[in-house]
């Protein structure tokens, strides 16, 4: 193995850590513990882990958590009329609605709803618009693709005038972790289904984000030797060695990725972790804003 591993776990650790201890120097101020409210809908099992995940670390970290479960078949204006009560509320001081929502429910207006000062995901449309306008700052920025950004910085891989390629153009991934690199001052290539000659694209990168949800597709002789590869795919394979009949991936074959890369995540434990402490971080800031 030639790359460097970068340790999402033991640097998620360490966001965690930080963020505990602030919000215990808080409590100690007499100040309000961070709150987040969770909102979700419906009985989806991942969405529903993904929340029970969040809860945790909330009562890890010293924070408090407000879950508010909807039923599947919610109104439009039931689930708008809840949103505007949170944003109402001093006590909760960052929403999360779990997405993706039942397809009668309209997203961008419920996200459009949040207040900003509130929204510890990054993704309410005045949030995404400032992260895509020169001179502007967002108040939060997306937690897996800001989780990206700070394992790059972590690992010490200089972004600035690097060509960074980015595989998958998501709103809750690929998109927003570009943005993030513009800011950082990459040149950046955003590739999607429609690429042509991908490996050849990603070929050129200093630095690779992978997000597009496929098992292992990128190849060893895909990496510039050197790169730094974040691999935010979490794809099951079947591994019969495994008593759950298969194991995590990314998108991206380590195996071959790491004896040519100059920094690799492991899949789980590289960005994975990253996401729910970068949310953690949000809700600590939320209340500090809050406080002002
Ligand atoms: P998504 O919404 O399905 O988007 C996938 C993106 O990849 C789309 O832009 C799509 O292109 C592109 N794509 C799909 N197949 C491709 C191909 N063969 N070649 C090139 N581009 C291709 O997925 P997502 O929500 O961004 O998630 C991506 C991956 O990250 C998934 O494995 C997911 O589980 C993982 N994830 C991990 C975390 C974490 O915390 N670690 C958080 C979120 C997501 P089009 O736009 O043209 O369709």
């Amino acid at each position: 193995m030639t790359a460097q591993l970068i340790d999402g776990k033991a640097i998620a650790q360490k966001v965690r850590d930080e963020v505990k201890e602030k919000a215990a120097a808080r409590a100690a101020a007499g100040k309000s513990q961070p709150g987040l409210a969770t909102v979700l809908v419906g009985e989806r099992v991942d969405s529903a882990t993904y929340v029970g995940m969040k809860q945790k670390a909330c009562a890890e970290l010293g924070m408090t958590s407000f879950h508010h479960p909807l039923p599947e078949d919610v109104s439009q204006e039931d689930l708008e009329k809840l949103i505007k009560k949170l944003n109402a509320d001093p006590k909760v001081h960052g929403i999360l609605v779990q997405l993706p929502l039942p397809d009668h429910l309209d997203e961008e207006r419920v996200l459009q709803l949040i207040s900003i000062e509130k929204d510890v995901d990054g993704f309410s449309p005045i949030n995404i618009g400032r992260l895509a306008q020169k001179g502007r700052e967002p108040l939060f920025v997306p937690c897996t693709p800001f989780g990206c950004i700070y394992l790059l910085k972590e690992a010490g891989v200089e972004i600035s005038g690097a060509n960074a390629v980015v595989l998958g153009r998501s709103n809750i991934v690929g998109m927003p972790a570009a943005l993030l690199l513009v800011k950082e001052n990459a040149t950046v290539t955003v590739c999607h289904s429609r690429t042509k000659n991908i490996a050849d694209v990603v070929r050129q990168a200093d630095i690779l984000i992978a997000a597009i949800g496929r098992t292992e597709m990128v190849r060893g002789e895909w990496i510039k030797p050197g790169a730094a590869v974040i691999d935010v795919g979490m794809n099951s394979k079947p591994d019969a060695t495994k008593k759950r009949g298969y194991r995590l991936v990314g998108d991206v074959n380590f195996d071959e990725a790491k004896e040519v890369a100059g920094f690799i995540t492991p899949v789980p434990g590289g960005v994975g972790p990253m996401t729910i402490a970068m949310l953690m971080a949000n809700t600590l800031r939320a209340a500090e804003i809050q406080d002002e």
